[in-house]
């Protein structure tokens, strides 16, 4: 099972999971990248699997469906391409894998993520959409606060070893923010060193753990930076809101 990262627009990853045969996709905001590489390798595109309704991450599926209108897409209920509408906790198998749907809210109302484990290996991959980034997280559009923290949270909860494949390449950026609330932080620091090779993702879930300030809301220097700024920073959902609109900003 090969997971290759296709570039579209400026900073967008459309993944795509194949076994030389047949492939799957996960938010193909273009479709022309798709096409040209499924033609090159010469697979056959069995299904795309959708996280949230953002242009950026479903724009291609009209003509994908075009050049193979019997396609599966699967994705959450407020999609109208979606053919196969899904909810927390089912199952799906594609390329013989089982892939875990969790509803992860936050960045949108409505966002699913896919937890893919392939067949005879125990890691984990997850593909989180605008959910979680490398360093950071999404911005809170039609989702809560909250939400969000609490999909972050259940990340966590993950195996260390678990890869994300999130739909952005913003890691320099977020290391830069993740630096400014936290100077002191090593791992950052030498992450932001090797970010200059892109792509930076995947990122397992320990390596987050050390430079996500989204996953580090107990960080002393993190709550202090927040304090300084005279924002809320009393429990750890403030310091999470606080984080988040301080990157806002940033
Ligand atoms: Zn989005």
């Amino acid at each position: 099972m090969k997971i290759v990262p296709i570039p579209a627009f400026n900073d967008n990853y459309i993944w795509l999971i194949h076994d030389d045969e047949s492939a799957v996709c996960v938010d193909p905001g273009d479709a022309a990248p798709v096409l040209a590489y499924l033609e090159q390798k010469q697979l056959d595109l069995d299904a795309v699997v959708l996280t949230h309704h953002h242009n950026d991450h479903i724009g291609g599926v009209a003509a994908l469906q075009a050049a193979k209108p019997d396609l599966a897409v699967y994705g959450p209920d407020d999609i109208d391409c979606v053919n196969h509408a899904l909810k927390e906790g089912q199952e799906l198998n594609l390329l013989g894998q089982v892939w875990r749907v969790w509803f992860v809210p936050g960045h949108t109302h409505n966002h699913l993520a896919y937890i893919l484990r392939i067949e005879g290996k125990n890691r984990l991959h997850v593909f989180c959409g605008d959910t979680l980034f490398s360093a950071g997280c999404g911005r809170v559009f039609s989702g809560t606060m909250a939400e969000l923290e609490q999909s972050l949270a259940r990340f966590a909860g993950l195996p260390k070893d678990t890869l994300f494949y999130p739909a952005h390449e913003y890691t320099v950026s977020n290391l830069r923010f993740a630096l400014s609330v936290e100077p002191n932080n090593e791992a950052a620091s030498k992450a932001l060193e090797a970010a200059s090779k892109i792509p930076t993702l995947p990122v397992n879930l320990s390596h987050e753990k050390a430079v996500n300030p989204f996953l580090r809301l107990e960080a002393p220097e993190i709550i202090a930076s927040i304090a300084a700024k005279n924002m809320p920073h009393a429990s750890s959902s403030e310091v999470f809101a606080s984080l988040r609109e301080l990157k806002n900003q940033f």
